[in-house]
């Protein structure tokens, strides 16, 4: 898919350099601008660190929120949203106690889903 590269960038990649996806291996603004296929919109983490650095003031913000509606929604991203609406959050059961164990966590237990579902409801629902 074609990337509609912001008109007042200069393509100085300030904004890749100091992202936190980029310092973390990762691809996301990097593969933006770079007109690389693949998940660059999603793996943004939204710190705007990107934003404070760019000497152009490019809205890179709406820049990878445009993206994202351009796009499918990546399958990993999906689960994770799918498991908040679930259970509460984004890991799944097994690789969320995985996670507290390896700091020595006891196993929890996850709410229900009408206990879920009552903590996401919008206030305004219903009324
Ligand atoms: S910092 Fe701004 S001008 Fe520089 S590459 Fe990034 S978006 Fe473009
Ligand atoms: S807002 Fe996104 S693209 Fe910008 S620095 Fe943070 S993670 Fe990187």
């Amino acid at each position: 898919m074609r990337v509609d590269i912001p008109e007042d960038c200069d393509h100085c990649m300030k904004c890749v350099d100091c992202c936190i996806i980029t310092q973390m291996d990762g691809y996301s603004i990097a593969s933006e601008l770079n007109e690389l296929s693949g998940d660059g919109a999603w793996s943004c983490a939204n710190c705007w660190r990107c934003m404070e650095v760019c000497p152009q003031g490019v809205d890179i913000f709406g820049f990878m929120m445009k993206r994202r509606r351009k796009e499918i929604i990546p399958e990993l991203i999906r689960r994770g949203i799918d498991g908040i609406f679930r259970k509460g959050f984004w890991f799944g059961d097994s690789q969320f106690n995985e996670i507290r164990e390896l700091f020595g966590l006891p196993v929890v237990r996850f709410l229900g889903r009408e206990k879920v579902a009552l903590l996401m409801a919008d206030e305004g629902e219903g009324s």
